[in-house]
């Protein structure tokens, strides 16, 4: 069955959605995008995604396509129109169509592009058992802050993890680990303290790990926000990654190196319970 899509200002069959091929966000990747997560056709954590989107846009002195309370009436009306119950809703914010020049024209119209994904994110037998991950250079641009389109050197990186066998890849600049291809990276250290990187224009700010961490704390279990390598994470008692699509997601193995018994450890299960029933509850 085909979705319905939303294009600028309509709600159309995903074979007849369509965008010019002038649009910025395809020739220069000079776009933002968001996704949320849907459970029992809510959205999860709707307002901090609504306002990273107004500041990703804000960094790139684009024009917002309309207001968080616009966009939001968008999302809700698309879950309805696609009776999707559990999955995401992207949304693809460009700069929008204009003869082809490289710097930002100045009366472009921006455009706004929004789909859903049915997927089972409470109930994943993939997080049951965890996943592997390998380690790749990161090979991005310096502003990994801004949520951009422009996707390719994580594309790259799943695809390298893909072909590797693994589940993922976390990326390694200056000797640290600063994020996974598409979520934050978090391990366990022994003393049973949660590390993630600290922010700053290295990685994105995730939403789901802001609330992660918020759960741990109220489990009064130790957070840290600074640097670790990736020989610190081959003896880490657990590791996990976060994001919007998948939640907490247990990690297992890095490189060649089995954390603990191979199994996904229990401060990742308990956040992934504590986030799904938040999620779930609201
Ligand atoms: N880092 C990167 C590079 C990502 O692409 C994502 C997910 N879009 C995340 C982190 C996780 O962010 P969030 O929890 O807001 O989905």
């Amino acid at each position: 069955m085909s979705r319905i899509v939303y294009v600028n200002g309509e709600y159309v069959p995903e074979e007849d959605a369509m965008i010019s091929v002038f649009d910025r966000g395809f020739l220069f990747a000079d776009g933002v995008y968001e996704v949320s997560a849907v459970i029992n056709r809510k959205l999860v954590d709707n307002d901090a995604h609504m306002a990273r989107l107004a500041r990703s846009m804000n960094e790139l002195k684009m024009t917002p396509p309309g207001t968080a309370e616009e966009i939001e009436a968008i999302q809700l009306k698309l879950i309805e129109e696609n009776d999707l119950n559990e999955g995401v809703i992207y949304l693809q914010v460009t700069r929008g169509a204009a003869d082809r020049d490289f710097a930002f024209p100045i009366d472009a119209t921006p455009s706004l592009v929004m789909f859903t994904q049915a997927k089972s994110i409470t109930s994943n037998a993939v997080a049951e058992k965890g996943i592997s991950v390998i380690t790749v250079p990161d090979i991005r641009w310096k502003r990994r802050d801004i949520k951009t389109v422009g996707l390719l050197p994580a594309s790259m990186a799943k695809q390298a993890s893909v072909e590797a066998g693994a589940g993922d890849a976390w990326f390694v600049e200056d000797g640290i680990v600063n994020e996974g291809s598409s979520n934050n990276a978090f391990i366990v250290t022994h003393e049973g303290k949660i590390v993630t990187r600290h922010l700053g224009t290295e990685i994105l700010h995730g939403i789901t790990r802001k609330a992660v961490m918020a759960l741990a704390a109220q489990e009064n279990l130790e957070v840290e926000e600074r640097a670790f390598t990736p020989e610190e994470a081959y003896e880490a008692r657990e590791a996990f990654s976060t994001s919007a699509s998948a939640f907490v997601m247990p990690v297992v193995k890095i490189d060649d190196h089995v954390l603990g018994n191979g199994v996904p450890g229990p401060v990742a299960e308990k956040l992934r319970a504590l986030y799904i029933e938040m999620a779930t509850n609201g």
